[in-house]
């Protein structure tokens, strides 16, 4: 069994008196309490380094942490051990007499799984056996969202993989890696999830990567198309023809690659046939005068057929696409990315592109170290997130390989996001 020291919990009766040592005498930073009710006890957790320290207020006379100290004193109360499977840890520890206050896991904070060891058996200390929650499935399902008279389908363009210290920019690997599990490359699951927008007109916003790519291509991005745009298209009941306009947030190649297709003649043509295609002019610009830092992400053929089939509209602005859908610029990832804002019957929806590709790209600094401006990636999600919050925004993650869709709801200071349910 491989276990690592997730925190030391320290039963505190004068709280003030406890912070005035831990957190101004010591210097360390204290989180956001957080209240388990179910045990009177409010928890005050200070991160040091892989593990954290835990100082346990009681809540209540009747709380089991107010016992213990009237019985044996502040100081400390029990040590958490992270294991990856705890029912086979209670197993192990079972058969091999130890004396469990927990024979079956019970739900913890966050997602987890505790139970308790007793302190006969560990020497007079009380465990805590923890498991932390199950990274969520990757999913490629179509996900049907109505926001007042609009239809919102998310579809799947498959998956791809990228260098995780480049998607998570600033942010240290002991970090990021707590969130998602790179590969033996340190390359982490991507997904791509363009969205249908039925209203007026159908909408198809981004592409995915489409199928013009060769095998090494493959090789280096780890492209996973098993199921594809066509596919989730076809499940959403939608064939190409039926696209009557797309929207490119930007023009990298996991997002404009499948505008275009090649045709049996091997040539390179637009992928739907009667759509008109919305670039932003700024980012077309920026596309066709690609620097040495950029161009690799830009892939001619995926854009110019667009221009050579006359089915091109350059957008110089923010502005309204179909009635409830507009597009917005964000810049930051590159100088002319844009977000589609839809609204309609008084509710929101957002499709934030790369500005917050994942779920695990939250917090503030969680920028991509591709961002060409991360300062500008910093001040719009700022803006948004407050944005977001206050009109409960349904946020499409077009990158994240398990959500694609939540609300950001903040509490206690601390921000999360809520799967949407569809
Ligand atoms: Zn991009
Ligand atoms: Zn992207």
């Amino acid at each position: 069994m491989k276990a690592v020291l997730d925190h030391v919990g320290i039963a505190v009766k004068d709280l003030q008196a406890a912070l005035a040592f831990y957190r101004d005498a010591l210097g360390l930073a204290v989180e956001a309490p957080e209240e388990v009710a179910s045990q009177r006890v409010r928890a005050h957790f200070i991160p040091v380094g892989e593990s954290k320290l835990e100082l346990l207020e009681a809540t209540a006379t009747d709380s089991a942490i107010a016992k213990y100290i009237e019985k044996r004193g502040p100081g400390l109360h029990h040590i958490t051990l992270r294991v990856d499977d705890i029912h086979a840890a209670l197993a192990q520890l079972k058969q091999r007499g130890a004396r469990l206050v927990d024979e079956q896991p019970r739900p913890g904070a966050e997602g987890s799984l505790v139970a308790f060891i007793h302190p006969s058996s560990a020497h007079g200390v009380l465990v805590e056996l923890k498991q932390q929650r199950a990274a969520p499935r990757a999913t490629s399902h179509v996900t049907r969202y109505t926001l007042g008279e609009l239809e919102l389908v998310s579809v799947s363009d498959g998956f791809f993989r990228l260098d995780g210290g480049a998607m998570f920019g600033v942010v240290p690997k002991p970090l990021w890696e707590k969130k998602t599990t790179p590969d033996d490359r340190n390359r982490i699951l991507l997904a791509m999830r363009p969205l249908v927008v039925r209203g007026v007109r159908t909408m198809l916003i981004d592409a995915g990567l489409g199928d013009k790519d060769d095998q090494k291509f493959h090789e280096i991005y780890g492209v996973d198309r098993t199921r594809n745009l066509d596919h989730t298209l076809a499940e959403a009941g939608l064939a190409p023809e039926d696209i009557d306009i797309v929207v490119a947030t930007h023009l990298h190649f996991d997002h404009a690659g499948g505008f275009t297709t090649r045709d049996s003649n091997g040539r390179v043509r637009p992928k739907f046939p009667r759509a008109q295609y919305v670039v932003r002019r700024g980012e077309w610009d920026d596309a066709l005068q690609a620097n040495e830092r950029n161009r690799a992400s830009y892939i001619p053929d995926n854009y110019l057929p667009l221009a050579e089939a006359g089915v091109l509209q350059l957008v110089d602005d923010d502005q309204t696409i179909m009635p409830g859908v507009k597009v917005r610029r964000t810049g930051g990832h590159n100088r002319h990315h844009q977000m589609v804002i839809m609204e309609s019957g008084g509710e929101t929806a957002a499709f934030v592109a790369d500005l917050v590709p994942t779920t695990a790209h939250l917090g503030e600094p969680w920028i991509m170290g591709y961002d060409l401006y991360p300062l500008d990636t910093l001040a719009s999600k700022k803006a948004f997130y407050k944005e977001a919050v206050e009109k409960d925004i349904l946020v499409f993650f077009e990158h994240d390989p398990a959500i694609a869709a939540g609300y950001i709801r903040e509490e206690n200071g601390k921000r999360r996001v809520v799967p949407a349910l569809t």
